[in-house]
């Protein structure tokens, strides 16, 4: 237990702005792409856009200057297999120019996902567009998803849903269409993602999500550079969410308060976690007995990020 408090204080650091400025705009990106995708807002609208560079045969984000693989787990079964997916997803894109690439992410299964995830890759040149698709689709019917554009593939296609984060599929766009036109004819999905991709829909909505994360941390730089203790930073992650919300993003909350506190203070069980291609992910959680990181007090139920209920209201 001391270890994973440890762990988490470790990770905390991560985000101080005593780090260079490189930390700062991770957690600008990570703000800005956490309000979208968490955010009470449409299936097309949660959609969080991210671009990423090819380096002497790496895929690097150049918002952290890090390779996207540098961060892969390989604890559980779905680390694995979520690994082994992403790691074959950006070798086809690095392998193939103006490729474009499909890997589903069923909920539930393996995971303990809530909700599915379409990701797409688009090489041009030698930048890779990246769009993580929330989707309502059940597993099987994901998979379905995923048969109808393989008839524009030569990927093998599993029979289980769970085997689909393991293998992304590749896609033949016939010279001269669309590749968003053409999606939205052959693979409809539960929104209309496809049509707002089209128009660079999430791109405009990441900008402004942006900007409002960056004032939001300016304004809480002071805050970051006094908080030395988990509980200040839990305190900071709920101005974080009470200021974004002020500029008018509204969260769906299914996690503990504050899914930022979650974000901020690393955990893995939080409400809400990061799978392997960086998206948030709604996940099933539960009450448990321990003590409260904001009022101290011992032996009571407390969230995933070990906020009892009392306090919880209050942040
Ligand atoms: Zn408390």
């Amino acid at each position: 237990m001391a270890v994973c408090e440890q762990e988490k204080v470790l990770d905390i650091s991560l985000y101080t702005p005593l780090l260079p400025d490189v930390r700062k705009q991770v957690l600008v990106e990570d703000i800005a792409g956490l309000v979208l995708e968490a955010g009470k807002l449409s299936l097309e609208e949660r959609i969080n856009p991210r671009k990423f560079k090819i380096k002497n045969g790496h895929v690097i984000d150049p918002k952290s200057g890090k390779e996207v693989t540098e961060e892969l787990k390989w604890e559980s079964t779905l680390d694995i297999v979520e690994g082994m997916g992403m790691i074959n997803f950006y070798n086809y894109l690095v392998d193939h120019e103006d490729s474009v690439v499909i890997c589903a992410s069923p909920s539930e299964g393996i995971s303990p996902y809530i909700e599915g995830r379409v990701n797409i890759g688009v090489r041009k040149r030698d930048d890779i567009e990246f769009y993580g698709i929330p989707t309502k689709l059940n597993p099987e019917e994901l998979l379905d998803f995923v048969l109808r554009v393989s008839e524009f593939s030569d990927a093998k296609i599993p029979n289980k849903p769970d085997f689909l984060r393991l293998n992304p599929i590749p896609i033949f766009i016939p010279n001269n269409e669309n590749i968003w036109k053409f999606l939205e004819n052959i693979a409809p999905l539960d929104s209309n993602a496809w049509q707002a991709i089209f128009e660079g829909k999430p791109w405009e909505m990441k900008a402004r999500s942006e900007k409002d994360a960056e004032l939001t941390v300016k304004s809480a730089a002071y805050l970051f550079t006094e908080a030395k203790t988990p509980r200040d930073f839990v305190l900071i992650g709920a101005y974080v969410e009470r200021n974004m919300q002020r500029l008018g993003w509204e969260l769906d909350k299914a996690g503990c308060p504050g899914v930022f506190n979650s974000e901020l203070l690393g955990s893995d069980n939080s409400g809400f976690t990061k799978d392997v291609f960086g998206n948030t992910r709604e996940t099933t959680w539960e009450y448990h007995t321990g003590s409260c990181l904001v009022c101290g007090t011992s032996n009571i139920p407390v969230g995933p990020c070990k906020i009892c209920k009392i306090c919880e209201k209050k942040l």
